[in-house]
């Protein structure tokens, strides 16, 4: 039997890996292959905090393989000249992979499927985008995926089986994925399916219920760069909780139906990564002076929380979710920067940083997206620290020494709600 090359993504795991387990299942040898090409992923190549966080996930990739006597092979792009390169090298005769749903790449994907003998599987999200109609609206979304039933098997973990002969492959180091600069060092993660394992062991959903939202309490799971990653599946977090008798997990699996809303968004509106849903906003009153950039990506604006955050996400590569919705107000409604420039800094500083997710979020922030917070709510970050960080114990593990704010809220707020008025004046 000739081998079958397995071209990983992002789907960094050896359990629960629908196109390697089937590759196995096909019997004869199987080529595990990385191929380095972040040309072909359009406007979005991998930020800084993402080739950081791959670089050490191919490393526990390459080691998990080898404890089955198998090993990953490395290459740069093209990605389809790479495939056929190694197909004529192995004597391979299929390729397969599992999806992936940015736009760029849905479109480099359909060119090799017509090229190569392959076969494509689900391994990221729960159901296919587009097992539904297009939806603009979570709660009728999640309740249609939930009629429909979660399929709920997870295969085993594979053993893929070694070629007589290895084809070549280049360093990991050589990808140059680590940053120049050593700002990575307080990043404190660990990359792979047995750091995700770790984290799933760990979480508590009850704590989950009560704490999600405290930004000072480490209440939330942190998975997210794993599951951006495909270093545990949706159906694994599935499975481990709905075994709770007491119901508990539903408030967490529910935040995983909003990652199956935000791919089955930008499946439907590929667009949306740069422009807003609604259209109106485009037409948006943005400031013309990006006044304030520079002081909320240093975490300078003088608004404790605010400022917490943007160094929580440049010293970790991560914020919590509730502070990622004040930033994003502030920036967006307080300085009055678009939305675009936001979602690009946290493109390159997150270690989860996910085109579905980014995009949903920041449309959600800035109202003009699905089911999105209208325009009028705008955060106040002096009460929201208040609300969810009522001690005060996460502004001070951030900011040390605070500066005066940069502006005055109700002002900024004012000015914010006028220039929203403008844009509904305007035909
Ligand atoms: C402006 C903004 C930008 C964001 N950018 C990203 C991003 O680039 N990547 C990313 O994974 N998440 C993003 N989010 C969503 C959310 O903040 C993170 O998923 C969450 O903070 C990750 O921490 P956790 O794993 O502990 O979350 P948990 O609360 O433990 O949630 C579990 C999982 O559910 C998913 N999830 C949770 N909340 C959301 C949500 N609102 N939308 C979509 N999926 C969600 C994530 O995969 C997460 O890992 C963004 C939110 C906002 C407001």
């Amino acid at each position: 039997m000739r081998p079958t090359l397995v071209w990983f993504r992002l789907d960094l795991r050896l359990t629960d890996n629908p196109a390697l387990s089937a590759a196995v299942r096909r019997g004869g040898p199987v080529i595990p292959v990385y191929i380095w090409a972040p040309e072909e992923e359009g406007a979005w190549p991998p930020g800084a905090a993402s080739r950081w966080w791959l670089h050490h996930s191919l490393a526990a990739l390459d080691a998990g393989l080898r404890e089955y006597g198998s090993r990953l092979i490395l290459r740069r792009g093209p990605s389809l000249d790479t495939l056929r390169d190694l197909m004529n090298e192995t004597g391979a005769d299929a390729v397969y992979w599992n999806r992936r749903y940015e736009p760029a790449l849905i479109a480099r994907d359909k060119i090799i499927k017509a090229a190569l003998p392959s076969e494509s599987f689900n391994s990221a999200l729960l159901f296919e985008p587009w097992e539904f109609k297009p939806y603009r609206v979570f709660t009728p979304f999640w309740k249609a995926c939930l009629a429909k039933g979660v399929p709920a098997t997870v295969q085993p973990r594979a053993r893929p089986p070694a070629p007589a002969r290895w084809p070549a492959s280049v360093k990991l180091e050589s990808l140059e994925l680590l940053p120049r600069l050593d700002w990575a060092k307080g990043f404190d993660w660990k990359p792979g399916e047995a750091g995700a394992q770790k984290l799933l062991r760990r979480f508590n959903a009850r704590r989950y219920t009560t704490d999600r939202d405290r930004p000072d309490l480490a209440g939330t799971s942190r998975l997210s760069p794993h599951l951006h990653f495909g270093e545990i599946s949706p159906r694994q977090i599935w499975n481990a909780l709905t075994k709770n008798a007491d119901q508990s997990g539903w408030g967490y699996l529910r935040q995983l139906g909003w990652r199956e809303f935000a791919h089955h968004l930008l499946y439907h509106f590929p667009h949306t990564a740069e422009e807003p849903l609604r259209p109106q906003f485009s037409r948006f009153p943005w400031s013309k002076t990006n006044t304030g950039w520079r002081e909320w990506t240093r975490g300078k604006t003088g608004f404790p929380l605010v400022d917490a955050g943007m160094r929580e996400l440049w010293t970790t590569g991560w914020m919590h979710n509730r502070v990622r919705m004040v930033v994003a107000s502030f920036l967006v409604k307080d300085l009055l920067i678009p939305w675009q420039e936001g979602a690009r800094w946290f493109w390159d500083t997150l270690v989860d940083a996910d085109l579905a997710n980014n995009t949903l979020g920041w449309q959600w922030t800035a109202g003009c997206g699905a089911d999105a917070a209208p325009y009028f709510r705008i955060f106040n970050p002096i009460s929201q620290a208040e609300k969810f960080d009522p001690h005060g114990d996460y502004i001070r593990r951030w900011v040390k020494t605070p500066v005066a704010p940069i502006l005055d809220h109700t002002a900024a707020r004012d000015r914010a709600l006028r220039a929203f008025d403008q844009l509904k004046s305007t035909p």
